[in-house]
């Protein structure tokens, strides 16, 4: 078997998303990991993304888990930004998941971080860009 990325034949290979959207590969992993396929921290394959481009699911976890305190603040910046029509957009999602992610600023901050993570962007520069928008699909499922 042959790395797409280097051609050569290693000894082990990882299957990873690519960054297009267009399935997966196997690559070997110090080729996944220079793709930024591969999160090198968590030895763990990046998981695809609806908007292509991918993230790393336990990195997500850890960001969740250090801007959880920050994340009421990020909620009312863009609750007091957006129009209703976005506003009631992110409503009916935060109301959907509650049950699983918790109260609507947390579900509000995965989405952010996840946009975050996916583009290679501060947190802050998602709200500012979501904000600039006055859009909100950048945090939303492709369902909302
Ligand atoms: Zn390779
Ligand atoms: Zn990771």
């Amino acid at each position: 078997m042959e790395c797409p990325f280097c051609h050569q034949d290693p000894d082990t290979y990882t299957l990873v998303h690519r960054l297009d959207g267009s399935g997966q590969v196997m690559a070997c992993i110090p080729c996944a990991i220079q793709q930024g396929l591969y999160c090198e921290k968590h030895q763990v394959p990046h998981s695809g993304h609806d908007s292509g481009g991918t993230v790393c699911m336990e990195c997500i976890k850890d960001d969740l888990r250090e801007f959880a305190g920050e994340a009421p603040h990020f909620y009312t910046q863009l609750m007091d930004s957006l129009p209703e029509v976005e506003r009631a957009r992110i409503r009916e999602w935060t109301d959907d998941m509650g049950d699983i992610w918790g109260e609507p600023a947390l579900v509000v901050l995965r989405g952010l971080v996840m946009e975050a993570r996916r583009r290679h962007v501060a947190i802050t520069d998602v709200v500012q860009d979501v904000i600039v928008d006055n859009f909100a699909d950048a945090i939303l499922p492709r369902a909302y």
